[in-house]
C-alpha cells in the first residue's frame, strides 16, 4: 500500500471520528451538525480515494461524486460559522445544492462513462472538478472578506482558518492534477490537519489555544524529525540484508532515543517556543520565576509590589489590579494596581455575576468567554424564554465590569474553597489574551498569593491573640493589686470609733464599706474568670449534683418565696465534669432565676437525655453512631431577657443589676465549655428565661 492510500485511510479515520465526536456533544448546536455533515463528506471523499487505490482502478467518477458533496456541506458549515443571516445566502445555497445534485446524477449516469462517451465524460469531469474547486474557493473568499470586518480576536481566528483552508485546497488540487503519490498524500494530510483545526476552533473558540495547538504540533513535528534521524542514522546504513546487525542497531537506536528523549524534548520545546512564540515563552519563564520568588515572601506589601511590578514589566499586562477579600464579607477591596485606576471595591451586591461565577467555577473568568456567551445566548434559548433576558442582563453586567476593570481575565486567589483575593489582568487587545497554559501559570501565581495572604492573616490573628493574652495577664495582676489593699481599707473604716464622729461621717463610712465590698466582689469574680482552668473532672451523676446544689442553697437560706421544681430524668448516663464547678454554675443560674422572678415565681430544673444521630456511610452500608448528651434546663417564669440583651448575657461585665458583676454567666460558659459542653439561653419577654446546658455523656460512643 502506498503512502497516498495510508494517508487517505488516516484522513478518513480522523474525519469520521471528528464527525461522531461533534455529533455526540451536549448541548448540541446546529453548527456542530453542519460541521459533522462537512466532515462526513470529507470522509466519503477519502473513502473514495481508498477504494480507487485498493481496486487498482481510477474510480475518478466515484471520487468526483464524493467531492461534489463538499460545496453544499462546506457552504452550510461556513455560513453558520460566520454567523451569516440565514436568509441572505439561502438562494445561492439552494443553487449549490441543486448543481451538486445534478452533477452527481450525471456522474452516476452512463453519459459520464468514459468507455461509452469519452468526449462527454472528459467535459463532465473537467466541468465538475472546476465547479467543486470554484465553489470551495468562493467560500474561502467569503471567509477572507469576513476577516476584514470581524472583531479583533475573531479576525485572527478567521485568518488562521482562511490560510489553512487555502493551503489544504491548493495541496489537494496539486495532488489531483499531478497524480504523484506523495503530493496526493500531502493533500490528505493537509485535509486531516485542517479538519482537526476546525474541530478545535469550533469547540475551544479560543484563538490563543489554537496558536498553542500549532506550537505543540510544531514541537511534535521537530521532535519526530530529530528522533527519526537518529533512527535513520543508526539503522538505515546497515540495510535489511544484514539482519543481525540491523536488529542490534535498532536496539542501540531505541536505547539512544530513550536516553535522549527527555533532554531533546525539553530542548525542542524551548527552541520552538523561543522561535515561534517568543512573547508567550518569556511570560511563562517570568511566571515561573515569580512563583519561585513568592515562596519566600511573607509580607503582603512585598507580595503586592512583586506581583504587580513583575507582571506589568512583562509587557503582557498593561492593566493590573489586585483585590483582597474583606474578612467575613463577600466583598473585595482594591489593594494595588498598575495602569488606570480601577474601582475601589467589588461586592456581591453590586457585581453579583462575576463574583458568583468565580465562586461557583473556581477558575479564571475571561472577557472573550463572556463576549461569545453574549453572542451565543440567543441560540441556546428561544426568543420568548424569560431566562434569556435574565441571562443577557447578567452577561452584560459581567462584561461591563470587566471593561471597567480593563481586564481580559480575572483570576481567583484560591485556598481550599475560599477566594482570598482577585488578580485582574488586561492587555490593550483582547486578541492578545492569555492562552490556557498561561492562565494555568497565572492561577499558580494567584495560589501562591493566596497562601501568603492566609499566612499573614493567621500571623495577624496570632499577634492579636498574644496581645489579648498579655492584656489579660496584666489585668489579672492589677486586680490582685486592687484586692490586696481593699481588706485594709475596709478594716480601717470599721475601726473608726462611731461615737467620736458625726452622723454624716458615719454614713460616709458605711458607703466606704459597701463600695469596698462591691469592688471586692467584682475583683474576685474577675480573678475567678481570669484564673487558668484547673478542673478535676470525674464521671459524675448530674441528678446527684443538682440535689446537692439545692441542699446547699437551702442551707444558705433561699428566699422563702422561692419555689424550686425538680423534674429529673431517670437513668441519666454519667458525665465527665468537675462536680464543684458544675455546682457553681447551677448556683449562679438558680440565683439569677430567683432574682428575676421576685415573689411567687417558680424555677424549674429539669434534666433529660438527647440522642443526636450521626449517619455514616462506610463501605456502602449505613452505620449509626449515637452521641448522647445530658441536658440540664433552668427555667423561670420571670420577666425574661430583652431581645437586644440576649446575645450579650454571656459577655463579661454585662449586667443589668445595680450590684451585679456581669461575670456570673461568663464564668458559667467558661466552665461548661471547658467540660466539652455548651450553654444556651432562650427567652420570651414577659414569659421567663431558659438556660440549657448540654454536656456529652461519658459513654457517648455507643456504636
Ligand atoms: P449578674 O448576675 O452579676 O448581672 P450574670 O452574668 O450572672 O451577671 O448575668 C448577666 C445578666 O443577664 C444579668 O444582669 C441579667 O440582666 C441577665 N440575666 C441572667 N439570668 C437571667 C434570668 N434568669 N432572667 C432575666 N435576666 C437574666
Amino acid at each position: 500500500m502506498g503512502v497516498d492510500a495510508t494517508s487517505a485511510i488516516l484522513a478518513a479515520i480522523v474525519s469520521i471520528t471528528v464527525a461522531i465526536a461533534v455529533l455526540v456533544r451536549r448541548p448540541q448546536r446546529i453548527l456542530y451538525q453542519y460541521f459533522a455533515t462537512f466532515t462526513l463528506s470529507l470522509f466519503f471523499w477519502h473513502a473514495a480515494a481508498i477504494a480507487s487505490r485498493l481496486s487498482q482502478s481510477d474510480l475518478f467518477n466515484l471520487k468526483l461524486i464524493a467531492a461534489l458533496l463538499l460545496p453544499p456541506t462546506a457552504g452550510l458549515f461556513f455560513r453558520e460559522l460566520l454567523r451569516e443571516p440565514r436568509r441572505s445566502n439561502s438562494r445561492l445555497q439552494r443553487l449549490i445544492f441543486f448543481c451538486s445534485g445534478l452533477l452527481a446524477l450525471i456522474g452516476l449516469s452512463p453519459l459520464a462513462d468514459e468507455q461509452q462517451h469519452l468526449g462527454i465524460a472528459l467535459i463532465y469531469r473537467t466541468f465538475a472538478t472546476t465547479y467543486v474547486i470554484g465553489i470551495l474557493a468562493f467560500i474561502l473568499n467569503g471567509l477572507y472578506k469576513r476577516t476584514k470586518t470581524a472583531r479583533a480576536d475573531e479576525k485572527k481566528r478567521l485568518r488562521f482558518l482562511f490560510y489553512g483552508g487555502l493551503l489544504t485546497l491548493v495541496l489537494a488540487c496539486v495532488g489531483l492534477f499531478q497524480g504523484s503519490d506523495v503530493l496526493t498524500a500531502l493533500g490528505h494530510i493537509a485535509a486531516t490537519f485542517y479538519v482537526y483545526f476546525l474541530y478545535q476552533s469550533i469547540l475551544a473558540r479560543r484563538l490563543v489555544d489554537l496558536v498553542e495547538l500549532l506550537g505543540k504540533a510544531a514541537v511534535l513535528a521537530v521532535l519526530t524529525l530529530v528522533l527519526a534521524s537518529v533512527y535513520a542514522l543508526l539503522v538505515l546504513w546497515v540495510g535489511t540484508h544484514q539482519q543481525g546487525l540491523w536488529l542490534f542497531n535498532t536496539l542501540v537506536a531505541s536505547f539512544v532515543i530513550l536516553i535522549l528523549f527527555d533532554q531533546v524534548r525539553a530542548w525542542v520545546e524551548e527552541g520552538t517556543a523561543k522561535l515561534f512564540f517568543r512573547q508567550r515563552y518569556e511570560l511563562r519563564m517570568l511566571l515561573r520565576r515569580l512563583i519561585r520568588s513568592l515562596r519566600i515572601i511573607t509580607e503582603l506589601p512585598e507580595m503586592r509590589s512583586l506581583v504587580l511590578d513583575t507582571l506589568h514589566a512583562s509587557g503582557r499586562a498593561s492593566q493590573l489590579a489586585l483585590y483582597m477579600q474583606v474578612e467575613g464579607d463577600a466583598a473585595y477591596m482594591l489593594y494595588g494596581h498598575r495602569g488606570k485606576i480601577p474601582p475601589e471595591s467589588l461586592s456581591m451586591s453590586q457585581h453579583p455575576t462575576l463574583l458568583s461565577e468565580l465562586r461557583r467555577d473556581k477558575k479564571p473568568v475571561l472577557i472573550e468567554n463572556l463576549l461569545s456567551r453574549q453572542q451565543d445566548l440567543p441560540t441556546f434559548f428561544t426568543a420568548d424564554d424569560p431566562s434569556l433576558q435574565r441571562e443577557i442582563e447578567r452577561t452584560n453586567e459581567a462584561i461591563a465590569l470587566m471593561r471597567q476593570l480593563r481586564a481580559n481575565a480575572v483570576i481567583p486567589m484560591l485556598i481550599d474553597d475560599r477566594i482570598l483575593g482577585l488578580l485582574c489582568l488586561g492587555t490593550e487587545h483582547i486578541s492578545e489574551a492569555y492562552s490556557t497554559d498561561e492562565l494555568t501559570a497565572l492561577l499558580s501565581v494567584a495560589e501562591a498569593c493566596a497562601i501568603i495572604i492566609e499566612n499573614s492573616q493567621e500571623y495577624e490573628k496570632r499577634r492579636e491573640r498574644d496581645r489579648l493574652v498579655a492584656i489579660g495577664e496584666m489585668a489579672a495582676g492589677m486586680a490582685h493589686e486592687i484586692r490586696n489593699p481593699l481588706g485594709a481599707i475596709k478594716g480601717a473604716a470599721q475601726c473608726l470609733e462611731p461615737t467620736g464622729i458625726s452622723v454624716e461621717a458615719q454614713d460616709f463610712i458605711s458607703v466606704i464599706i459597701e463600695e469596698v465590698d462591691r469592688l471586692n466582689r467584682v475583683v474576685s469574680a474577675f480573678l475567678e474568670y481570669a484564673r487558668p482552668y484547673r478542673g478535676n473532672p470525674i464521671s459524675a451523676n448530674i441528678n446527684e449534683i443538682i440535689n446537692a446544689t439545692i441542699k446547699l442553697l437551702n442551707r444558705d437560706a433561699l428566699p422563702i418565696n422561692a419555689n424550686i421544681d425538680l423534674k429529673l430524668a431517670e437513668d441519666l448516663p454519667p458525665v465527665l465534669i468537675d462536680p464543684e464547678q458544675l455546682k457553681q454554675v447551677l448556683i449562679n443560674l438558680i440565683q439569677n432565676a430567683i432574682q428575676a422572678t421576685t415573689t411567687n415565681g417558680t424555677v424549674t430544673i429539669s434534666t433529660l437525655i438527647s440522642l443526636a444521630r450521626v449517619t455514616n456511610f462506610k463501605s456502602g452500608s449505613l452505620r449509626f453512631t449515637d452521641r448522647s448528651q445530658v441536658l440540664i434546663r433552668v427555667r423561670d417564669n420571670g420577666p425574661g431577657i430583652k431581645p437586644d440583651d440576649l446575645p450579650r448575657v454571656f459577655v463579661p461585665f454585662f449586667t443589668t443589676k445595680s450590684s451585679g458583676t456581669g461575670l456570673g454567666l461568663a464564668i458559667c460558659q467558661r466552665i461548661i465549655e471547658n467540660g466539652g459542653g455548651r450553654i444556651e439561653v432562650h427567652s420570651t419577654l414577659g414569659k421567663g428565661a431558659t438556660f440549657t446546658i448540654r454536656l456529652p455523656a461519658a459513654n457517648s460512643n455507643l456504636s
